[in-house]
């Protein structure tokens, strides 16, 4: 593995959005524990049974779920820079981090903190589609796809996630600022904080000066 980044910020701040971009056009591959979940949902396997109900209502998933499932991930990455979106997201995930990446000998080199206010982060997600498919990310202003409903690469259709419905977007920020938070100091030696209310060429380009 080569770099190692984590990309850290409340929800709809567009983590996923940059993740697919520098795996599009760098030799990034995203590892992102949300797509994980939602993937192991889909397919009712164990951990899908047990996350989902977190999920639906906002919630973190329990650490000791997370840490199997990104203990295992990591073990498979080919020889990538990788990005960690949306993992850790609670001290104690950091911190079995540490240990696993240390007896890899493997470190963390940057954490990016997506900076942007929650009143446009409510808007983003309120607006966000998926594709059901290929897992593209659109937003229904600020990024639409050429065809309503249809995603530009795959024909996939366009959904909302469960979780972007507004009561579930409020508990899922709360979470944010009580559990993830915290790891802004945990990471400060190693964090860069990047505007992330920009238009999306000009936070790609921002992060790519920066890495
Ligand atoms: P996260 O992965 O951090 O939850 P996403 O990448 O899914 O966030 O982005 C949330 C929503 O905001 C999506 O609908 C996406 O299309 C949109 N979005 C992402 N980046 C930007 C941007 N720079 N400007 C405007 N909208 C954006
Ligand atoms: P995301 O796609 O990153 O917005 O994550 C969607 C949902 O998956 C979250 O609201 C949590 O329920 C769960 N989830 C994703 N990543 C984690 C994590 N690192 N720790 C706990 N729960 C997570």
């Amino acid at each position: 593995m080569k770099k190692i980044l984590i990309f850290l910020g409340p929800p709809g701040a567009g983590k996923g959005t940059q993740s697919q971009l520098l795996q599009e056009r760098n030799n990034y591959l995203q590892l992102s524990t949300g797509d994980l979940l939602r993937e192991a949902v889909k397919e009712q396997t164990q951990l899908g049974l047990k996350a989902k109900s977190f999920m639906e209502q906002g919630k973190l998933v329990p650490d000791d779920l997370i840490i199997q499932l990104i203990d295992q991930k990591i073990q498979e990455i080919p020889d990538k820079n990788l990005i960690l979106d949306g993992f850790p997201r609670t001290i104690s995930q950091a911190e079995a981090l540490d240990k696993l990446l240390e007896n890899q000998n493997l470190k963390i080199d940057a954490v990016i903190l997506f900076d942007i206010d929650q009143e446009e982060v409510v808007k983003r997600l309120s607006g966000r589609r998926v594709c059901q498919k290929c897992g593209a990310v659109y937003h229904i202003v600020y990024n639409p796809p050429r065809e309503d409903g249809i995603c530009d690469k795959c024909g996939g259709k366009l959904i909302q996630r469960e979780d972007d419905k507004e009561e579930v977007i409020r508990k899922r920020l709360e979470v944010y600022n009580s559990q993830t938070i915290p790891l802004v100091e945990y990471y400060q030696d190693i964090l860069i904080k990047i505007d992330a209310t920009l238009d999306k060429e000009e936070v790609y380009k921002k992060i790519i000066s920066v890495v």
